[in-house]
This record gives structure tokens, sequence and C-alpha cells, in this order.
């Protein structure tokens, strides 16, 4: 069985992934390593966060491993808070401030289509592989369902009546940014003996 370590402490991520990945992929977390530093996300779009996370991995632990990293781009804030979305609201990261800033900033504003766009960045036997996942939908006006993480409870993907927060987990991981992002990687890695 390959073993990935995902660049991530954040555990309903690593649940998420774990539950999409086949039976021929084990992933581990870095808090499973018993790693507890923070995670470097220094750069300034998703590609070199998504690396930067990867490499922090390679650097201490040299084995399979990727990082990834989530933007939730809207389109009436010209792609905001986009790679700041972790800490849209400041530091420290903090979800339910995220999103009472961005229901603030969009008040009044009836274009409410936004995407989620999830990069992948693979480090597998010392080659970089990019992965890419982007799913549409919309920013609804109060938090909906309690369910998922982050951004999950306002954000409905087109052609859904429900949040991700309300909808089944499968049905989040079948059409989401970070569901399309890892099935690209199991497919990458079964083409590779
Ligand atoms: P990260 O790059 O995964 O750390 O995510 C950046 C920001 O987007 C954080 O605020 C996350 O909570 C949020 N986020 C990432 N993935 C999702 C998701 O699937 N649903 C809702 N919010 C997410």
């Amino acid at each position: 069985m390959k073993q990935l370590v995902f660049a991530t402490h954040n555990a309903h991520k690593l649940e998420e992934v774990a539950k999409m990945l086949d039976d021929m992929i084990q992933v581990v977390s870095l808090t499973d390593l018993r790693c507890t530093e923070e995670i470097p996300e220094k750069g300034f779009n998703l590609q070199s966060n998504a690396l930067q996370k990867a490499q922090f991995v390679d650097e201490r632990f040299k084995c399979d491993c990727f990082g990834d990293d989530t933007g939730l781009e809207v389109e009436a804030l010209n792609g905001e808070p986009g790679v700041f979305s972790a800490r849209y609201a400041g530091e420290p990261a903090n979800s339910e401030a995220n999103i009472e800033k961005l229901l603030k900033n969009l008040k009044g504003i009836t274009n409410r289509n936004a995407q989620f766009r999830t990069v992948i960045a693979l480090i597998y036997r010392q080659r970089i592989h990019y992965f890419e996942g982007v799913i549409k939908g919309r920013i609804i006006e109060e938090r909906q369902g309690d369910h998922g993480f982050g951004y999950d409870s306002i954000f409905m993907p087109n052609g859904y009546d429900q949040t991700f927060a309300e909808l089944p987990a499968e049905v989040k991981n079948t059409i989401s940014h970070r569901g399309q992002a890892i099935r690209k990687l199991v497919t990458f890695l079964n083409t590779q003996n």
C-alpha cells in the first residue's frame, strides 16, 4: 500500500480526503506524525502555498507527500478572499469571523457567484505534480447547515438547493473542489507502478 503524508493539521480535511482515497493509498497527517509545528502558508497564490506545505513535509520526513490550498473566489469581490480565505478576518484564523466579514462585504450585492478552487502539490519520488479542482456556486445570505467546516454553511453549489454544510458528506466529496483535485491525484498515482 502506498503511504502519503498530507501536510495538514485539519482533522476535517484529513477525514474528507482519507474517505476519497483508494484502498491502495494510506494517508496520514502531520498530527499523526506528532509534528505540531505550524505549516507555512506565505505564498501569493494557491499553487505556491500548496507547494510550500508539501515542501515543509518533504524537508522534515523525506517521504511522498502532498499539500493543498483552497480559496473561495467571489466574483463581486474580484476573486476575494481567494488565497487569503483562511485569514480573511485577520489572525488567528477564525471561520466564524471570516463568514461574518464575507456576508457583510456582500450585503446588498445581488451577484453572489463564487467558486472554491483547490490546488494540490504532490511530491512523489522527488518530483512535483499539481492537481486542481473547481466548484462553482453562490454565497447565500445567511448560514444554513451545521456539518462541514470553513465557509461550507454559506456556499451553495450550482444545481443544488442545499449548502455544503447541509449536503451529505458523500455528495460534497463527489462534487467538491478538493474531491475533484484528489481524484486527479489518485488517477495519477494509479498510472505509477
Ligand atoms: P485551506 O487552504 O484548506 O487552509 O483553506 C483556506 C480557507 O478556506 C480556510 O478558511 C478553510 O476553512 C476554507 N476551506 C477550505 N476548504 C473548504 C471547504 O471544503 N469548505 C469550506 N471552506 C473551506
